[in-house]
């Protein structure tokens, strides 16, 4: 390939030559040489100057002699005629082969004998040498006649084309060479082959009808010193030959032509060696003149380069009577442009042409891309009209595309008025390259949001811009629906936290001076009861309830938001008056006083409320929405309505919400103990029970009393793994104890809220399950005010974990609304008298005697009697005194870890009953 680039074009030259060369030799460029030929004399036509007679045996002699072939006396008659003008020589081409009468015959000999000039000359005429006969027949005049007259071949050869051509100027038969009429005087090469110039015009010669010369009408003067040739002329008579030019002659008119041409003088044709030569160096010119140049420039060299061969070959015959070949130098010259144009289109036009008809099969499918888009394409020119719409633009834009090509873009997306710069010309020019939404008006139906994306493009001279318009009605209303679940409560649809804190940030983010504001934070009490009890559903009902009503009772007044479970909000803009506030607070309250009735139950919510004012409190909204918080604890405490922002009151309640969640993270790591403090039997003096008490240490805070974590765990939903913690763990320490052949029993404090808890007693069944644990080993301390919440419900679960052998006992009795009435239906135990009773009695004798009574009533009932709080060795002999069962306190042993509570009541037991001594010592003191 690097060969024939290098090299191309002299391989190129030789390709051109070999093709032209191998052309002629095979005879495929003769018809186009011919025709050269042809056109050549066409154009050379001409007169000359002749003394050439031609007597014609034309259709007027035929018609005035009748019969043919006539009686030879004409003949005989003619020559004397002739004889009379003294022409230069006489040539007459009439076959006079055959014998005709004996008195014709012999007036024509005479006439032959008698004539006195050059010899007439008479036709001869070989047959072609056949298959058979070796030997060619000679055909020639009578033998009498023979020693008067000169014989001139008269075959003829025809050209490939079947055109008389040429005349030979002779034939040599059997060794013997007959001349032909054009060389008289045996003056060319013998069997020569004499071109016939068929620009000689045969109006060149004279004319002249045998019968007019016959009958005397034509003077002698006419033919003297003329060559006069005497023949058919008439075409019936049939000797007509086939010509180039004048398609056919009579044949003697040929003669006539071939004869003049040699007197004309000799045409010549380069011999065929110097031809092939020629024709190689005018390959290598052409190649070495048109190669690797631009094809059109190469065109015009090719029209030059015919141009010249053809000059040149009418030069040089005009000039010298040389017969140049023409085709084969035009042969090559074509031959090598064509190849030369390939190579250049190889190089340059091919790639452009194959780029060309790529551009085409990509416009295509551009278009096709555009055409099946779903997308609205428009193309609008630089005056704002659509010059092309696809059909989804026609959907768009509810309008046929053929409609909307040519309107201004304006009439469907009017907003763009509004984009247009006026100082650009271009409608769209501002929004090129971007993408923006605006509304768009279709031409029938509702207007709707569209995103628009511009892009410019460059076409010939003209500008235009692309417009692909997107319907987004939908993305907005999907983003519209985000926009109102991200800041909306699913459950209630009021404004949630973020839209709470999106508006206080807004409210207070003013420059300057924060607008002055109330913001009230509602807590529902109770409702993790009703939550945890009655089910989420009967919840989510009550919180829609809730909300409702807030909404009826606050208005336009301000905005309620949902800001957590039972946990609500109001903003009030302006500056409140505390009257105004507690006024707000009352409507609230209020509200909820008639109990809501979900699933036929009717619930009771109560409400709790925390103000914070901006900016007496704080500008910011977090620490607003915390003091709001700190506030309703507050009120929760202190069991009020509402409160207002205190910063004293705020120290304890950021601790009971710091604790709240170090609770969580200490429950789940494990970082509580569970402490044991022993009872003791007043009757046998030995320890044969313990109370589990929890023990926090923090890391920070030091010990941390379970009042506090217990009442924040009870406050969320963390008092459930709190209390199967502690149960868990009481079990296995008493499994521990068990299997060290320590037989005592534990009495765990359950909080009020597991009371409320339908599911707790089946939690319970299967701790002691999994703690292979006796039941009876196993008592929970309940309080009175944990019976109040919903007594019926609590008694059921109490019911339940009697059913599973657990004892209970209840807890801090009289300190609460002691009422002995439901003791009796309840399945208890034991009765823990609240210490402050046992730590008064030492000072007030009431206090003594409810001591005392509370045995007595108890015992009735049936149950045993526990005192808390025994702090003294007098309290231990007055509470035995009494009749109380246990003692429970400092005075024996605080709460300690479980091994070393073992250890202390190994010890405890194996020593002297010191209990009994000193019950026997009060029974004789006491009497
Ligand atoms: P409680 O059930 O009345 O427990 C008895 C409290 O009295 C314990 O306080 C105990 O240390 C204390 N105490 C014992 N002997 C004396 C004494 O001689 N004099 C005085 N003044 N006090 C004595 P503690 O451990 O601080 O527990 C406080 C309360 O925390 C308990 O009162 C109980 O209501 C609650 N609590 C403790 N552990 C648990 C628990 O595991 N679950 C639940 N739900 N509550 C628990
Ligand atoms: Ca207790
Ligand atoms: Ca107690």
């Amino acid at each position: 390939m690097r060969l024939v680039r290098r090299h191309g074009w002299w391989i190129t030259a030789f390709a051109a030559f070999a093709l032209a060369a191998l052309c002629r030799a095979v005879g495929l460029l003769q018809t186009l040489e011919f025709a050269a030929a042809d056109a050549r004399a066409g154009l050379f036509a001409r007169q000359v100057e002749s003394d050439i007679v031609i007597v014609g045996i034309d259709a007027k002699s035929l018609a005035a002699l009748e019969r043919w072939p006539w009686p030879r006396r004409h003949h005989a008659d003619l020559i004397a005629r002739l004889s009379g003008a003294a022409p230069r020589r006489v040539f007459l081409d009439i076959d006079f082969s055959s014998q005709s009468n004996a008195l014709d015959d012999a007036l024509l000999e005479s006439a032959f004998r008698d004539w006195s000039g050059e010899p007439i000359v008479l036709p001869a005429f070989f047959q072609a040498v056949t298959a058979s006969d070796s030997t060619p027949q000679l055909t020639r005049p009578l033998e009498r006649f023979l020693p008067h007259v000169q014989l001139a071949a008269v075959n003829r050869r025809p050209g490939a084309d079947g055109l008389e051509r040429a005349w030979r100027s002779s034939w040599t038969v059997a060794g013997q060479r007959y001349r032909s009429v054009i060389d008289p005087e045996a003056s060319l090469p013998p069997d020569s082959e004499v071109p016939i110039d068929f620009s000689i015009s045969p109006a060149s010669f004279a004319y002249i009808s045998y019968v007019d010369l016959l009958d005397g009408r034509v003077p002698p003067a006419a033919l003297a010193g003329k060559t006069v040739f005497v023949g058919a002329t008439a075409v019936e008579l049939g000797d007509m030959v086939p010509v180039p030019l004048h398609r056919s002659l009579p044949g003697v008119v040929v003669q006539a032509l071939a004869l003049e041409s040699v007197r004309a003088g000799p045409q010549r044709s380069l011999p065929g060696w110097l031809t092939l030569l020629a024709m190689a160096g005018w390959a290598l010119l052409c190649a070495a003149s048109l190669r690797a140049r631009s094809w059109r420039r190469n065109a015009t060299v090719l029209a030059g380069v015919l141009t010249l061969i053809a000059a040149a070959s009418l030069y040089s015959y005009a000039a010298h009577r040389l017969l140049l070949e023409t085709v084969p130098f035009v042969l090559a010259t074509i031959a090598v442009f064509l190849v030369s144009t390939l190579r250049f289109l190889d190089q340059q036009t091919w790639r452009a042409v194959t780029y060309a008809l790529g551009m085409r099969r990509r416009d295509a499918l551009l278009r096709s891309i555009v055409h099946s888009s779903t997308d609205c394409i428009v193309c609008v020119d630089e005056a704002g009209l659509i010059q092309t719409a696809n059909p989804a633009a026609a959907r768009l834009f509810a309008c046929p595309a053929n409609e909307l090509v040519g309107a201004p873009i304006l009439r469907y997306m009017p907003g763009l008025a509004a984009a247009i710069d006026s100082s650009r010309p271009d409608v769209l020019a501002a929004l090129d390259g971007g993408i923006s939404e605006w509304d768009a008006r279709p031409a029938a139906g509702e207007v709707f949001p569209v995103e628009l994306a511009v892009g410019r493009v460059r076409l010939h001279s003209e500008r235009l811009y692309t417009a692909i318009v997107r319907d987004i009605s939908e993305r907005k209303a999907q983003q519209r629906r985000l926009e109102h679940q991200a800041t909306h409560d699913s459950l209630t649809q009021l404004p949630n936290r973020a839209a709470l804190m999106q508006r206080l940030d807004t409210a207070l983010a003013v420059d300057g001076a924060p607008q002055p504001l109330a913001l009230l934070m509602l807590d529902l009490c109770r409702f993790k009861e009703v939550n945890d009890t009655l089910g989420h559903d009967v919840g989510d009902q009550v919180l829609r309830e809730v909300a409702r009503r807030f909404q009826q009772t606050v208005g336009a007044q301000g905005l309620i938001a949902r800001i957590g479970g039972d946990e609500f909000t109001v903003l009030i803009d302006g500056q409140e008056t505390r009257a105004a506030i507690a006024m707000t607070a009352q409507r609230l309250n209020d509200c909820l006083r008639k109990p809501i009735d979900v699933a036929g139950i009717s619930i009771e919510v109560g409400l709790s409320i925390g103000v914070a004012q901006s900016p007496r409190d704080s500008a910011d909204p977090q620490t607003l929405l915390k003091h709001a918080d700190v506030a309703m604890y507050v009120a929760k405490r202190r069991g009020t309505p509402f409160e207002c922002y205190d910063a004293e009151s705020d120290e304890n309640t950021v601790r009971r919400l710091a604790l709240g969640s170090e609770l969580r993270t200490a429950i789940r790591d494990g970082a509580l103990e569970l402490h044991y403090q022993p009872q003791v039997n007043f009757r046998t003096g030995r320890v044969e029970s313990v109370e589990a008490l929890l023990r926090w240490s923090h890391p920070t805070l030091g010990q941390v009393s379970p009042t506090e974590f217990v009442a924040i765990a009870e406050a969320t939903d963390m008092i459930r793994p709190l209390t199967e913690w502690t149960l868990g763990q009481a079990l296995s320490d008493n499994r521990e104890w068990r299997r060290r052949g320590l037989d005592i029993r534990v009495a765990a404090n359950l909080s009020a809220r597991l009371l409320q808890d339908t599911v707790f007693p089946e939690r319970l069944r299967v701790l002691l399950a999994s703690a292979q644990a006796d039941a009876a080993s196993l008592e929970l301390e309940i309080t009175e005010s944990a019976m109040m919440l919903d007594p019926a419900r609590a008694l059921r679960i109490i019911q339940e974990i009697d059913r599973l052998g657990v004892l209970i006992a209840i807890d801090d009795f009289g300190s609460g609304y002691s009422s002995l009435g439901y003791l009796r239906d309840l399945p208890v135990h034991a009765l823990k008298l609240d210490k402050s009773f046992v730590q008064s009695m030492r000072s007030c004798a009431d206090d003594r005697v409810i001591v005392e009574s509370t045995v007595q009533m108890a015992h009735a009932l049936r149950m045993q009697v526990v005192a808390e709080g025994v702090e003294s060795e007098w309290d231990a002999r007055f509470l035995a005194a009494a009749g109380y069962d246990f003692g429970q306190g400092y005075h024996f042993s605080a709460a300690l870890p479980a091994a070393a509570c073992a250890e202390w009541i190994a010890r405890f037991n194996d020593a002297e009953p010191r209990v009994s001594r000193t019950l026997k010592h009060v029974r004789a003191s006491g009497g």
